[in-house]
């Protein structure tokens, strides 16, 4: 049997270990891009490794915020920005959302408190997690921050199941203070719909006894593997809920190799096996602004963000073949543009292949920009790609200097260097 594993509303259960007086209250997580990392007199700014996965971000901290109170969403003007990223129960009750904005939150719900994100107590936490689940459990994987599988098949009977995941519940609460819900099932596809029944702080198993009642009644958005497109393709043919979905098998099969194996994971027929070796497969790094019209002040902005993840990267010990930067403008617009090369990766190219990708992607040169985003991936560890002997010779003079400043980086902060672009 499988089982899944996740933290009810994480980020405020962790800032409810910090601080006990926000128990039984509605409190959210208010999340606001760190833009920190532009100030001309950044300092001291290091990059977080700790537990991260292939799904685990790596924060890049510019410095730890001491105070958390609504104060910090206020941008230059005082106006309040940012989005909630987590709330509480006791917030949901008044219709508080992730995604939502705080202005909006504040309005349904006035006397909720926002509090800052605590990225680094986080990755603390979950890593915390998951060496207490590694002792417990044969198999486990980690999915996100605060989601995990697991294997608990000849280490459990089935009969032995239910007691032991409620036990797992309480003392995962008891040794950590987190409260996790647990859900369980013959596929992990399953159990992680046994964990929505279970929340909050409960625990589940689906078996063949409760399959159709539980399965049947959702809605075909709550199964993990059903997309945006997936589900338009099922609306269409008036497929809502899980249980229309398993009675048409031929329609099904008919729409496709991707369906096929749907309709297989939702009868809990197919199943992915635990991977206790999950490995990064890509990397990057994002920044969301007040609007910005000065591309003089974007490219700068940029070189940035290139020099931190060109760090990352480093560190990584990675060679990506391929990146992407993703812009966003005022008036719900992007662009994007995409570029593979299989060479040799430091520091002043990746710069340079930034650089480029901006003055291709820039595709709305009268609009604001308020968001970018890069990414490498497809490392070559991972992919076939050969890297290229173009400028092969070029290249391998360049990496002890690479290797030179990343070693100052690493010891002295990220700010420690810097190129022309950004002064
Ligand atoms: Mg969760």
């Amino acid at each position: 049997m499988k089982i899944h594993i996740d933290i009810d509303c994480f980020f405020v259960s962790a800032a409810r270990i910090l601080d006990s007086s926000l128990e039984h209250k509605a409190v959210a997580i208010g999340g606001r891009s760190d833009t920190k990392i532009f100030e001309k007199d950044a300092r001291n700014q290091t990059v977080d490794f700790k537990n991260s996965g292939n799904f685990v971000p790596i924060f890049y901290k510019a410095y730890e915020k001491k105070d958390d109170t609504l104060q910090n969403f206020r941008d230059e003007k005082g106006q309040l920005r940012g989005v909630i990223t987590t709330s509480s129960y006791e917030a949901r009750a008044y219709g508080v959302k992730t995604a939502m904005s705080i202005q909006e939150a504040l309005f349904l719900c006035p006397q909720l408190i926002v509090k800052s994100p605590n990225m680094s107590f986080y990755q603390e936490l979950s890593h915390k997690l998951h060496l207490f689940l590694m002792k417990h459990i044969p198999l486990v994987e980690q999915a996100s921050i605060d989601e995990f599988y697991g294997d608990v098949s000849g280490w459990v009977s089935d009969k032995e199941l239910p007691s032991f995941i409620d036990e797992l519940r309480h003392n995962i609460k008891k040794e950590l203070k987190l409260p996790v819900s647990i859900g369980a099932a013959k596929t992990r596809y399953i159990a992680k719909m046994a964990t929505n029944y279970a929340k909050p702080f409960g625990s589940k198993v689906i078996d063949t006894y409760n399959f159709d009642e539980c399965i049947n009644p959702l809605k075909v958005e709550k199964f993990t593997g059903i997309g945006k497109k997936m589900q338009q393709r099922l609306h269409a043919v008036q497929i809502t809920t899980l249980g229309e979905l398993r009675k048409h098998k031929g329609m099904l099969y008919a729409m496709g190799p991707y369906a096929k194996e749907i309709y297989k994971r939702v009868n809990g027929e197919s199943d992915t096996p635990i991977n206790i070796h999950v490995r990064r497969k890509s990397i990057g790094i994002s920044r969301t602004f007040t609007p910005l019209y000065q591309r003089n002040e974007v490219l700068r902005r940029i070189h940035i963000l290139a020099r931190h993840l060109s760090f990352a990267v480093s560190k990584l010990r990675v060679i990506p073949t391929s990146f992407q930067m993703h812009i966003g403008y005022e008036m719900q617009q992007k662009s994007h543009f995409s570029f593979s090369q299989a060479e040799l990766f430091y520091e002043k190219k990746f710069h340079d292949i930034c650089v480029e990708m901006f003055h291709k992607a820039d595709k709305y040169k009268r609009l604001h920009i308020i968001r970018i985003s890069i990414h490498c991936g497809h490392f070559t560890r991972d992919s076939k790609r050969e890297l290229s002997l173009l400028n092969f010779n070029e290249d391998i003079k360049m990496l002890p200097l690479n290797q030179l400043s990343q070693q100052l980086r690493a010891k002295y902060g990220l700010d420690i260097l810097k190129w022309g672009g950004e002064l």
